[in-house]
């Protein structure tokens, strides 16, 4: 089968940057545990950038990858062509815990336990013609300290399919069957599952806090602010302040043509291009005018700039929560007495996403409208074939692109 790769880093060499497109054997069910996908669609992230670039922090969590070379890709969609025994079992029992909102499968699985389920001949088929897929690539290990008191996300021996273990920008992946969540056909449509992975980093930054009612501020207008700015709208945010920062090729024009144009549509109230000295100092005058001199109850960092810090030092109210997503190079200055301390601030670091609690708020919102508005609005700019994995990228890098899919034949 088709598979995207690159080759494993090896300590004291170049690593160069690119991927390579390779003909790699079809995965199969090995341990009883296996679900195997053919895939639908693979979605391109920042981390995929940044593997393809040779970034250091990536090449340093690659070194310990469990392959070689590694198939790239950790935000996927597909339907489930086959699995182990005890992998059948579990999913028998989730999809007989979904059938209790759906008719059509309810009618379809009437008087099956999960015991007779998974040794059906059928079930196979029908996962294959009712249902979408997609799985929670950050592998767990189930024992550690953290594992064990339900906080997975923050496991300390966690792999990531798709960076340290192969991933799903091929035809076929494997992926461990307590990672797998089901969806019915329709019930979302699988270009949205496709980049759920991502969409549940920006739904577990925004909802880290409490959202109804309350002022937030998103910074930084790319895709994962565009997405924590839907995210918050849906959640009932009161008033969503967004900041970026035009430069070079993304200039101010099309900032505010395209991005921020977006951002409104998704409910965005106000939108600043702190680039610009008068936009930055409209940004502090906006928040303290439209929350009563008090701040905004919430930040969320997606930029991973730390310019973007000291506007959040200025703008979360005393007592509110920054949250941070974006992925800042080098070390940072901070007056810890005078922007967290005396102001009271809770900064929350945020990794992946809560297993499983975020996957169903995630889910919850897609299906209360943000899925629809996705679609409707041309979030998703590219889809291309596997192998024109290159466009993609140049796509990405001339800023032309939002979600970007990347589909096997
Ligand atoms: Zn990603
Ligand atoms: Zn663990």
């Amino acid at each position: 089968m088709k598979a995207i790769v690159k080759p494993k880093p090896v300590n004291g060499q170049a690593w160069p940057a690119g991927f390579q497109i390779m003909d790699k054997p079809e995965p199969r069910v090995e341990a009883p545990n296996d679900v195997i996908m053919k895939v639908f669609a693979g979605a391109v992230c920042g981390t995929d950038v940044g593997i393809y670039n040779g970034k250091e922090s990536l090449r340093t969590m690659m070194l310990k990858a469990l392959t070689d070379p590694i198939t790239i890709g950790h935000e996927f969609s597909g339907i489930i062509v086959d699995a182990g025994k005890s992998a059948r079992a579990h999913l028998a029992r989730l999809a007989i815990e979904k059938s209790k909102t759906n008719k059509e499968i309810k009618k379809l699985l009437r008087g099956k336990s999960p015991r007779s389920l998974a040794s059906d001949k059928k079930f196979l088929p029908l996962l294959e013609t009712k249902f979408f897929s997609t799985a929670e690539m950050h592998v767990t290990c189930g024992t550690c300290h953290q594992c064990r008191i339900g906080e997975k996300h923050v496991c300390r021996n966690t792999i990531i399919k798709g960076v340290q273990d192969d991933g799903a920008w091929s035809t076929y992946v494997k992926v461990p069957a307590e990672n797998v969540r089901l969806f019915f056909q329709r019930e979302i449509p699988p270009e949205i599952i496709s980049f759920m992975d991502a969409l549940g980093n920006a739904t577990h930054t925004v909802l880290s806090a409490p959202v109804k009612g309350r002022t937030v501020a998103v910074l930084g207008c790319g895709v994962q602010g565009l997405m924590a700015i839907a995210v918050a709208k849906h959640a009932g945010a009161k008033k969503i302040f967004v900041s970026d920062a035009s430069h070079g090729e993304d200039t101010h024009e099309k900032l505010v043509s395209r991005r921020f144009a977006l951002a409104k549509t998704y409910g965005a109230d106000f939108c600043f291009d702190v680039a610009l000295e008068d936009e930055r100092l409209a940004f502090f005058e906006t928040v303290k005018r439209e929350t009563d001199n008090t701040g905004v109850d919430a930040a969320y960092e997606m930029s991973g700039s730390y310019k973007a810090y000291n506007d959040a030092a200025r703008i979360v109210r005393m007592g509110g929560i920054f949250s941070l997503l974006g992925i800042p190079s080098g070390t940072l200055q901070v007056d810890f007495a005078k922007n967290i301390i005396f102001s009271g601030i809770t900064v929350h670091g945020i990794i992946g996403r809560r297993v499983f609690q975020t996957w169903d708020q995630m889910e919850e919102l897609l299906k209360a409208g943000m899925a629809k508005q996705f679609m409707k609005t041309g979030f998703i700019t590219h889809q291309l074939p596997l192998e024109k994995y290159e466009d993609a990228f140049a796509a990405i890098r001339r800023g032309d692109a939002y979600k970007v899919l990347l589909k096997p034949s």
